[in-house]
This record gives C-alpha cells, sequence and structure tokens, in this order.
C-alpha cells in the first residue's frame, strides 16, 4: 500500500505537498474519459476533494463519501491497488473471467483455482466421504434440500456400506435430484469454482469477498473441507 504522512483532502490541513500530489497521482491512475485528470500541482483543490469523493462512491462504495484519504485507511488502500479494467457494475460473463479479475485486482492474494467443473461421479464422491467422515459438517455445509435428507438418512441405515458403496447410491441420488430439477451443486453446471482463501489477513480477505459479490457471485467460506481449506464461488 502506498504511504502519506498526513490525512489529505476535506477538512484537513493539506500542507504536506508531496503527500497531496502522491493521491492526485493515484486518483488520476484510476480516471478514465468522460472524468477529467487532475492536475498533479500537490496543493488541494476542490477538483481533487471532488475527486476523492468521486472515487470513494464508485470503487470503495461509501454510501456517504467524507472526502478524505487518511494514512492506512480504505480510501488510500483502494487507490493503492491496480486500476479496475471493469467498473462495479460490469458483470463478468463466465465464472473464469470473475476469478480472472479478482485475481488480477488482488495480485498478492495468491488466489489460485482449487476445483471446477466436476462430474456427478465426482461430486457423489466428495459428497460421500464428507459424510462418512463427519454427519454434522455434511449437514451444515449443504443447503437442507430432500436429496440430502436422502443421502444422510441412506448412510445412516446401512452402516456396513463401504465407500464406494455409498458413492455409487449418491450418484444415483444425485442424478434423480437433478431429474427433478434440483441444482445439488453448481460445480455440475461449470459455474462454480473452489478458490484457495486469499492470502493477506481479515480486511483483505473481506475487501475481496465484496468484490466478488459485487461482481455477480456468491463466496461460501469452506475453511473446514475434508479436501482442504478453500472459497467456493459461485454465480
Ligand atoms: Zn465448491
Amino acid at each position: 500500500m502506498q504511504m502519506i504522512s498526513q490525512p489529505v483532502g476535506r477538512g484537513v490541513a493539506n500542507t504536506n505537498r508531496a503527500d497531496v500530489r502522491l493521491i492526485q497521482q493515484l486518483l488520476n491512475q484510476h480516471r478514465k474519459p468522460p472524468l477529467r485528470m487532475l492536475m498533479e500541482t500537490g496543493v488541494i483543490d476542490a477538483e481533487t476533494i471532488a475527486a476523492i469523493e468521486e472515487f470513494q462512491k464508485r470503487v470503495v462504495m461509501m454510501s456517504v463519501p467524507d472526502g478524505r484519504v487518511d494514512p492506512g485507511g480504505a480510501t488510500l488502500r483502494a487507490l493503492s491497488n491496480p486500476p479496475t479494467t471493469a467498473g462495479p457494475t460490469a458483470r463478468p460473463h463466465s465464472i473464469d473471467a470473475l476469478i480472472a479479475l479478482v485475481q488480477g485486482e488482488f495480485p498478492d492474494a495468491g488466489i489460485r483455482i482449487t476445483g471446477r467443473g466436476r462430474t456427478i461421479r465426482r461430486q457423489a464422491e466428495l459428497m460421500a466421504q464428507r459424510r462418512l467422515v463427519n454427519q454434522q459438517q455434511f449437514l451444515s455445509t449443504y443447503r437442507h434440500a430432500p436429496h440430502i435428507t436422502e443421502m444422510d438418512t441412506w448412510v445412516t441405515q446401512h452402516p456396513q456400506a463401504t465407500e464406494s458403496q455409498t458413492i455409487a447410491e449418491f450418484e444415483q441420488i444425485i442424478t434423480r435430484a437433478r431429474q427433478n430439477g434440483a441444482t445439488v451443486s453448481n460445480h455440475l453446471s461449470d459455474t462454480a469454482r473452489d478458490i484457495s482463501i486469499p492470502l493477506g489477513g481479515h480486511t483483505v480477505q473481506s475487501t475481496i469477498r465484496r468484490r466478488i459479490e459485487e461482481l455477480g457471485g456468491r463466496v461460501i467460506d469452506e475453511r473446514d473441507a475434508v479436501g482442504g481449506p478453500h472459497w467456493h464461488v459461485d454465480r
């Protein structure tokens, strides 16, 4: 993140010209036509304050912009990120495009795709393994639905069943549920990806989660997953 020694913008002294100039430069990097470029004078003016407010509304998603950039604050953090190629309302056309966009915007988060589209067989394996390892986790991971109850009940009623028998049964349950219109998993329709949990701590993670949601995605934090901690992202 970029550093400034004092706040810049509305209602503060703005005596450090290097700070003011840096903010003007960063704002310019995030301004595209029809927005006009600021003069990088190092002197605060009404245009610079208006540009801070415009940036806070458009990028930081502040409903009431304060027109001020604080050292270490959310506005400075957002200004320090590379400018986004898509505006906040432009929805990527696919889940892969969405992930690629977020990877590009948060390069330090080390986001990797760890799970893509799945076959019914693979989905059945994952669900069977999860149910066999921990019933409570299975029930809390998957949204309540008839096929989930059916799987859970089947395992309870067949304590001698092997893993492969369970998988075979789950495959049939999934197939039937999908024929009846249930989604079961967005991985089956290739509209979900699993990604590594973003690096950089809680604040960065919530910024990234908000950005994914803004782009039309949904995040399910699966840090207790049997196969290893990850975020499930779908749209
Ligand atoms: Zn997933």
